[in-house]
């Protein structure tokens, strides 16, 4: 790794060049953040199985025509993937009532909500991911309208596969965050999905006793 440039270092992950313009690696680290940062943690193999659950998350939507960065994974910890211009919005999912929804809008955690709904939050740890609507979206630029009908479609596409695929294995897909980047094609932008699919940014919930199987273990202390 110390031959590598490194190009970006998150919370949870850190970016290198990649073998090739276009490329980047993608290495992903045991820290575990929660609350803008504010809660940490080293949870020892977090990141391996991450990148296995992103990579097989990240492969199956390529079989069903939704584009992303992923190209191969190339060890326990890195994946190869193409370069994206990162969007800086949060895209989430929600399917029932939990976590800042709950709170925001007095839901109980737990209620089925009538429809799947979509929020943007801005990427800003400092300002604590705050939600953002359509209008602030184009104002100031972040994405255009074309863009936002994208994530939104590809979200709803992402949700409907990954709904059925847990509740496959006896899991609700109870909400969950992507992020998106566009890739240039004949100076044309398209909007793939970027960044990871795993616990860390799903609320996975056991089918038949809603035991609670995501990063919210960490965020509440429940241990296992
Ligand atoms: N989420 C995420 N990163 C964030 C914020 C949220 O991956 O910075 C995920 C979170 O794991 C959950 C969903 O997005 O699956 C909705 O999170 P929520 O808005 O309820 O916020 P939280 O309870 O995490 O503060």
């Amino acid at each position: 790794m110390t031959r590598r440039k490194k190009i970006y270092e998150g919370k949870a992950k850190i970016l290198y060049e990649g073998p090739e313009p276009g490329t980047l690696i993608q290495y992903f680290k045991d820290d575990t953040t929660a609350f803008d940062a504010t809660k940490k943690a080293v949870l020892e193999g977090k990141g391996v199985i991450n990148n296995r659950i992103s990579e097989y998350i990240m492969t199956r939507l390529t079989g069903i025509g939704v584009q992303n960065h992923f190209i191969k994974r190339m060890n326990l910890r890195e994946q190869l993937i193409k370069e994206v211009e990162i969007i800086p919005l949060e895209v989430i999912c929600r399917n029932i009532a939990a976590g800042s929804l709950a709170t925001r809008l007095g839901i109980p955690e737990g209620q089925p909500l009538p429809r799947s709904i979509i929020e943007f939050c801005l990427k800003d740890d400092k300002l604590h991911d705050p939600l953002v609507t359509e209008e602030h979206i184009t104002a100031f630029n972040w994405a255009s309208t074309q863009e936002i009908d994208d994530m939104m479609a590809i979200t709803l596409r992402i949700n409907d596969y990954l709904t059925g695929l847990f509740a496959g294995v006896g899991i609700t897909l109870v909400d969950f965050k992507v992020e998106f980047g566009r890739i240039y094609e004949n100076d044309f932008p398209r909007t793939i999905l970027a960044d990871e699919i795993s616990p860390d940014s799903c609320r996975l919930w056991d089918s038949v006793t809603n035991e609670k199987l995501d990063k919210d273990r960490f965020r509440r202390d429940l241990g296992n």
